[in-house]
């Protein structure tokens, strides 16, 4: 048997990428430096590692990066953020509206419905089974403590469910301050 072997490489770019900046606030025109990092692996079994294609992924990450800083830079002279991230934060507002509380207080008082409902489901089932040769503890104790255990299980669950799934991506945040990986050059004239 010939054993597998795989090999991996993993490669980390950094550069300083140029862009050019205009504020729409001020109209400051300049350019902006972005320092940024990319890494990019490859993993093969057998013949030697994709260098190429390990440096094409880490050099598409670190421009991914460069640009992701820039689009949200402030501007150096007034201040004010860029319109990526102004649209970003009116996208969330749109995405999520009345933030993260609203979802929250829907999903409950859903959930709540959800267990309320099948309680009554529980008590009517319960007056609806056949009561002969039964004591009065029978037929209160045992429905009453399977039902009230697959009653919380699964008002649980209709309440749990989509919580999880609506927990919000963070909404974007105004910096206050642009990063120490980017920087301009003086107001061109
Ligand atoms: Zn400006």
């Amino acid at each position: 048997m010939i054993p597998i072997v795989r090999r991996h490489v993993k490669i980390t770019t950094t550069a300083v990428l140029g862009f050019p900046f205009r504020c729409w606030s001020c109209h400051l025109a300049t350019t902006a430096h972005v320092k940024a990092e990319g890494v990019g692996t490859s993993t093969t079994a057998y013949i030697s590692p994709n260098q190429d294609a390990a440096t094409k992924e880490a050099q598409a990450a670190m421009h991914a990066n460069a640009r992701k800083a820039f689009d949200f830079c402030l501007c150096p002279r007034c201040g004010a953020p860029s319109q990526v991230t102004l649209q970003a934060i009116e996208a969330w507002d749109r995405a999520y509206p009345g933030g993260r509380r609203v979802r929250k207080t829907a999903i409950l008082l859903v959930g709540t419905g959800i267990t309320v409902a099948l309680a009554l489901a529980c008590v009517v089932t319960m007056m609806l089974t056949p009561t002969e040769g039964m004591s009065a503890m029978d037929m209160l104790l045992g429905p009453a403590v399977c039902g009230v255990g697959i009653i919380v299980l699964l008002g649980g669950l209709a309440t749990l469910i989509p919580y999880m799934a609506s927990i919000s991506p963070p909404r974007p945040i105004l910096a206050t301050r642009n990063p120490t990986t980017v920087w301009f050059d003086p107001p061109t004239p």
